[in-house]
């Protein structure tokens, strides 16, 4: 079975989707792995990095008409779409349920695809592929040195003979992986850190890294399926915005992260929150999107100073901007899931085994046969249509 590594093409993408440590690992496991000239550029692995741990690096075409299964960071763009053919399977982040048309285009051209995105990251055995927890933790990361690269002042208390500093005050709201990294590398780098999540359990998380969590009087508690938050009535919305306001205009910092998976990140920072903010304070918005972010008037891969003078930074894919660590991880995310993949099937034939009866291949494959098998992308797209008709 021929696995490939593609360059990756949106703007500011530098992560690569197998490094060559792991080439060695699946070559070991008798897999053929190609690599598309200059993938690993991005990431700092040269080329040569990937032929000695015994890869054949190749150019487009030769690729994409010679490959069985195509690894990717993201999703195909519409170049790749035009090179894929019925049979072969893509390995990504393809975010079905933000864009299932992309699932429905590759069912219709006889594409498997497959997305890490959908893993159930509850379960033990797929922890070593979760790709969402791995790339939120280096992104948390970053947004925390962002945070200090953009504030005026010192994050620790210092006392020097010029006078004394106090230590900047951060609050991260939404505190799943990402939040708790940011947490943990602000509170490494001195600050004052407090945090605030809808799911009760984060309570405990939040406190474990010696951060105060702040508990809001309306007792609002929004914990979803599978460990993740559920969105909010527009009447909890409002209640959550109001208090976190008050919080919200006593930091010098605030980091967001919050998601609902599938959804538009919610608002936790209003227009009036921020204009209540003392000048010179930062805000970065790790939801920010096209569709609105965590923090009104944040733009995606900008920073737009307010009148009152804050910092707003839509803070798009940051773990591409570590994009070795980034990548050294996700590399073992896709090959471990690759692994699986194929070892469930003939170890001789080497193919992918497509059975979406287990646990992990029913969260993460979607397209497959010609259709679309994941049972919610399905059912976003038959909503549409209905919606359509209707
Ligand atoms: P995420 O990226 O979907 O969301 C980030 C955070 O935003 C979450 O903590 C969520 O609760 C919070 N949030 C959503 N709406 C909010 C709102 N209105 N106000 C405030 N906060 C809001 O989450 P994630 O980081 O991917 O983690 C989701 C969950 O999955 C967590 O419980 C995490 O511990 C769990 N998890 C478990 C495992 C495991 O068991 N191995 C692995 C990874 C994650």
């Amino acid at each position: 079975m021929k696995v490939a590594v593609v360059k990756e093409s949106a703007p500011g993408e530098r992560r690569v989707a197998l490094v060559p440590e792991t080439v060695q690992k699946l070559s070991q496991a008798g897999l053929t792995v190609l690599v598309e000239k200059g993938a690993g550029d991005g990431a700092w692995f040269p080329d040569d990095t990937y032929a000695a741990a015994g890869a054949t690096v190749t150019g487009t075409d030769d690729l994409y008409a010679t490959a069985d299964v195509i690894l990717m960071v993201t999703r195909p763009d519409e170049a790749a779409l035009g090179r894929l053919r019925t049979g072969q399977a893509v390995i990504g982040m393809l975010a079905p349920l933000i864009d299932p048309h992309l699932a429905r285009t590759l069912a219709e051209r006889g594409v498997t695809a497959i997305s890490l995105d959908g893993l159930p990251r509850t379960l033990s055995r797929a922890q070593g592929m979760d790709a969402l927890t791995s790339q939120a933790n280096v992104a948390g990361y970053k947004a925390a040195l962002v945070a200090a690269e953009a504030y005026g002042r010192f994050f620790p208390l210092l006392i020097t003979a010029a006078g004394t500093a106090r230590p900047a005050r951060l609050l991260v709201l939404g505190t799943g992986v990402a939040g708790l990294q940011a947490i943990g590398t602000a509170r490494r780098l001195g600050a004052q850190v407090s945090g605030y999540d809808v799911r009760p359990a984060s309570k405990g998380e939040v406190e474990s890294l010696g951060a105060t969590f702040i508990q809001l009087t309306s007792g609002l508690s929004a914990a979803g399926e599978g460990g993740y938050a559920r969105e909010l009535s527009a009447e909890e919305r409002d209640a959550q915005q109001a208090e976190l306001a008050a919080h919200i205009a006593r930091q010098d910092v605030i980091i967001t992260t919050a998601q609902v998976p599938g959804r538009r990140p919610p608002l936790l920072v209003t227009a009036e929150a921020v204009a209540a903010m003392a000048p010179g304070s930062v805000i970065v918005d790790m939801g920010a999107s096209p569709l609105g972010g965590n923090v009104a008037g944040s733009v995606p891969g900008e920073a737009v100073v307010t009148p009152n003078g804050v910092t707003v930074i839509g803070a798009e894919n940051l773990a591409a901007s570590v994009p070795t660590a980034a990548s050294n991880a996700y590399s073992r995310n896709i090959s471990a899931l690759l692994l699986q993949l194929v070892s469930a099937g003939d170890s001789e034939a080497r193919t992918l085994n497509i059975d979406t009866t287990d646990d992990i291949q029913a969260g993460v494959v979607v397209a497959h046969g010609g259709e679309v098998v994941h049972p919610a992308v399905a059912k976003l797209l038959a909503d549409e249509s209905a919606n359509q008709g209707s």
